[in-house]
């Protein structure tokens, strides 16, 4: 039995910890489990007979860490993935797509989130060029990384070449975890708002298939169909039919005013220029105006960081249009600031633990026949 609980770290901090579970994977002693609490949220757990104190669990973790001064070596590109398919299913432009390529046709392997039928997300490795394409699309859930921290280290360890993408306190993890610099590791993260959890989006699910009388068998949270920037979340029936109505919206509405995100997501600690990763790619928002463009199929914001990644982003180029822009440029599309919400996240969780999904949904969406009617029109113009 350990009573000197100094030496560990504080599994009641929900503002500190990111639920990476890092320290998870690095417990000598298999000690720390996932537990996923009340409100749905990953969170670590300790077993204080198993708990030898040896500390490591808190020197892994890197979101309490102190962290260094922004670098300014950075270029910054606009990219375009090439084919018109990949681009439909990409989220912004297809940087992912081309990136995770070049990986694959040097046989490396790539790690990144996909939804699995049950709409349960997570990290998954392969060096399958069709698996990597369930890979595709964002997910505005947070995807569990618990159970790649080994492989990918075994894979290291044997000389693969292998590209990480995630949000950047995954990156952080996936680098403090490992502990030393791999040459053939590639660490890609996302421009990142924040993320909900997982189970919220499956009650959505339900509630929505309770809607549509129907299961669902496929989520799209930006639905390139209606526009890049129309952030459609459309959903396909079991008898395949898809439905983009407003109803869907509810999820992503809880999602971009924040207040159904990880309470750590408000006090992270990466959002800034400084970054764990040889790139960063996110929605290049502005672009057309910066190029004098009319109308595209999305656009994606490239940064690069490290030597590695300004050696991928150039063998990318057979893949895609790629152009440098200045790095003054891009600013407002990094969030330096921590995201915050004019909604009390109090009052939301409490209402959930009371009422569920569907109380949400009542007191937090607005579900109008006027905002079903705007979004309909919005869309039909966005299609033509
Ligand atoms: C939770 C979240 C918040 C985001 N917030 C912003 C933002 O505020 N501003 C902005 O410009 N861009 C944001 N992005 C990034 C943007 O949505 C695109 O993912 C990014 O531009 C890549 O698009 P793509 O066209 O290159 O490729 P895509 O094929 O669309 O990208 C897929 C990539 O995203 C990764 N991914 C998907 N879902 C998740 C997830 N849940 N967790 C970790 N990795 C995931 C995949 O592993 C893959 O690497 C966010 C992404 C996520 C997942």
């Amino acid at each position: 039995m350990v009573t000197n609980t100094i030496n560990r770290i504080d599994t009641t901090d929900e503002v500190n910890c990111c639920g990476c579970l890092a320290c998870m994977a690095v417990c000598p002693n298999n000690a720390i489990s996932k537990t996923v609490n009340e409100r749905g949220f990953i969170v670590p757990t300790i077993d204080d007979s198993k708990c030898i104190n040896c500390g490591l669990c808190l020197r892994t973790c890197d979101f309490k860490k102190e962290h260094k001064e922004p670098s300014n070596n950075k270029k910054a590109y606009a990219l375009i993935f090439g084919d018109k398919k990949v681009l439909g299913k990409s989220t912004s432009g297809g940087a992912f797509s081309a990136l995770s390529d070049v990986v694959l046709r040097e046989s490396g392997f790539v790690v990144g989130s996909v939804m699995e039928d049950d709409f349960t997300v997570h990290h998954v490795i392969t060096n399958d060029p069709g698996y990597r394409d369930r890979m595709r699309g964002s997910k505005y859930v947070q995807s569990d990384i618990h159970e790649i921290f080994h492989p990918i280290k075994d894979l290291l360890v044997k000389g693969e070449k292998v590209l990480f993408s995630g949000t950047p306190c995954q990156c952080a993890a996936l680098r403090s975890f490992l502990g030393q610099e791999y040459d053939n590791l590639i660490v890609v993260d996302l421009l990142c708002h924040g993320v909900p959890n997982n189970n919220l989006f499956k009650e959505h699910i339900s509630y929505l298939e309770k809607y549509y009388g129907k299961k669902i068998v496929g989520y799209s949270f930006r639905e390139k169909k209606f526009g890049w920037d129309s952030y459609t979340n459309a959903v396909r029936l079991s008898n395949n039919r898809e439905k983009a109505k407003w109803i869907n919206q509810a999820y992503y509405s809880f999602f971009v005013n924040s207040v159904s995100l990880r309470p750590s997501c408000f006090n992270c600690v990466y959002r800034s220029y400084h970054r764990y990763s040889d790139i960063t790619i996110g929605d290049f928002w502005g672009y057309n105006k910066i190029a004098k463009k009319k109308k595209n199929k999305g656009v994606s914001l490239v940064i690069v960081h490290s030597d590695k990644g300004q050696r991928l982003i150039e063998d990318s180029a057979q893949l895609a249009e790629i152009y440098e822009v200045e790095v003054d440029k891009i600013k407002k599309n990094i969030q330096i600031k921590s995201t915050s919400t004019k909604l009390s996240k109090d009052a939301f969780w409490k209402k959930y633990q009371g009422d569920g999904y569907s109380g949400l949904v009542h007191k937090y969406f607005d579900n109008s026949v006027l905002k079903q009617m705007r979004f309909e029109v919005k869309k039909i113009i966005k299609k033509m």
